[in-house]
């Protein structure tokens, strides 16, 4: 089951270029914000708030109306799960308003977390999209550490595949599962250029194994399936990976590959000047020539 009947928008401020709906599911606040084109929200992005412990930011371009629904609560935590500037865009704004928050992300990030203009330079649609953070800093994370809120404890996992400084929080009482864009739900066939598919696989796996009671994703809808989806979602990645190292041991060409595993051209591919890529994905699965690791 989905929540998607039962959703309710608490708020939704619509700006000139920017819309921010904030939905809640019992105790925990989700937060969508995305630009607008032609008067509609294009490529989405996520936060999250529970029990003041804040779940990345979201974008550049959304701070401040982020900020403005932020403005009567007292955060003291957040945690980034990782630096793609569609879930750190906020963090600026955020800190500003609660200077005594603890901000937390992978050891990995603090670099770009620290100087995003000149760690992780954005292509120019995302840019528009999402737009550059603002710097800040943060304290790093330990994998399986615990993070205590007032209510609530958090346990970090490290997630690495979406990209190297990915992490996810597990509650262990309550079993919710935030999971950023470890699951994006759906069956992928484009990934990023510097992603691990493989990695997915295993991270995926990984928090399945925690067995979490509900699923909040950084770019999908709640679900309370988790354990299913995300075992789905690593067979699913398993499979076609595995029939991508056999053609490419059957001496097919790459582009025979994509074309057979990942169907026609996407419209992101162009969107993203082949950041975002069938190319990419296929690659991510050959790279090293590995098998997948035993599950
Ligand atoms: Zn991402």
């Amino acid at each position: 089951m989905t929540f998607g009947p039962s959703i309710r928008f608490d708020k939704l401020i619509r700006g000139v270029d920017f819309v921010v709906i904030a939905t809640r599911f019992g105790d925990i606040t989700r937060f969508d914000l995305a630009r607008t084109v032609m008067g509609r929200g294009r490529y989405w992005t996520t936060a999250y708030l529970v029990d003041g412990l804040m779940v990345d930011s979201g974008c550049r371009h959304a701070a401040p109306e982020l900020a403005r629904l932020l403005r009567d609560e007292a955060i003291t935590h957040l945690v980034n799960t990782h630096t793609h500037e569609d879930h750190i865009g906020g963090n600026e704004a955020v800190l500003r308003a609660n200077p005594a928050a603890e901000t937390i992300a992978h050891p990995l990030a603090l670099r770009v977390l620290r100087d995003p203009r000149r760690e992780q330079p954005l292509h120019p649609y995302r840019h528009v999209m999402w737009g550059m953070p603002r710097p800040c800093d943060a304290r790093p994370a330990v994998d399986g550490e615990v993070i205590e809120t007032s209510h609530h404890r958090f346990q970090v996992v490290f997630t690495p595949g979406h990209s190297d400084d990915h992490l996810c929080l597990f509650e262990p009482d309550t079993g919710w599962a935030f999971t950023g864009d470890l699951f994006v739900g759906g069956r992928d066939r484009a990934l990023v250029v510097d992603g691990d598919a493989w990695a997915i696989a295993a991270s995926l796996r990984r928090v399945a194994a925690l067995r979490p009671t509900l699923l909040l994703p950084g770019a999908a809808k709640v679900r309370d399936e988790a354990v299913s989806a995300l075992l789905e979602k690593a067979a699913y990645l398993e499979d076609l990976g595995g029939r991508i190292v056999e053609m490419h041991c059957q001496g097919r060409t790459e582009a025979e590959i994509v074309r057979a595993a990942c169907g026609g051209p996407m419209l992101i591919e162009l969107v993203t000047l082949g950041h975002f890529s069938r190319r990419g994905f296929v690659r991510s699965f050959l790279r090293g020539g590995r098998a997948p690791d035993p599950a």
